[in-house]
């Protein structure tokens, strides 16, 4: 699992620069994590101004 983040970024950049292992990256209208390499750390989380950093949980449940 890993982080991911939602349209709600506004593209501030805050999380880009606080992320230790270099996951967050600018993509064309949000900015995006690398579910790869992201590490749960959590330090973007609280930086973000539009509460858009949010956990990925699994989506899919199986009955
Ligand atoms: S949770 Fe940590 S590793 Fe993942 S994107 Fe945020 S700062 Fe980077
Ligand atoms: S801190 Fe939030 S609003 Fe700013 S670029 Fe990151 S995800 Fe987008």
């Amino acid at each position: 699992m890993s982080h991911y983040i939602t349209k709600e970024c506004i593209d501030c950049g805050v999380c880009l620069e606080a992320c230790p292992t270099d996951s967050i990256i600018k993509g064309e209208k949000t900015h995006i994590i690398d579910a790869d390499t992201c590490t749960d750390c959590t330090a973007c989380v609280p930086l973000c101004p539009t509460d858009a950093i949010k956990k990925l949980t699994a989506l899919v449940t199986k009955p």
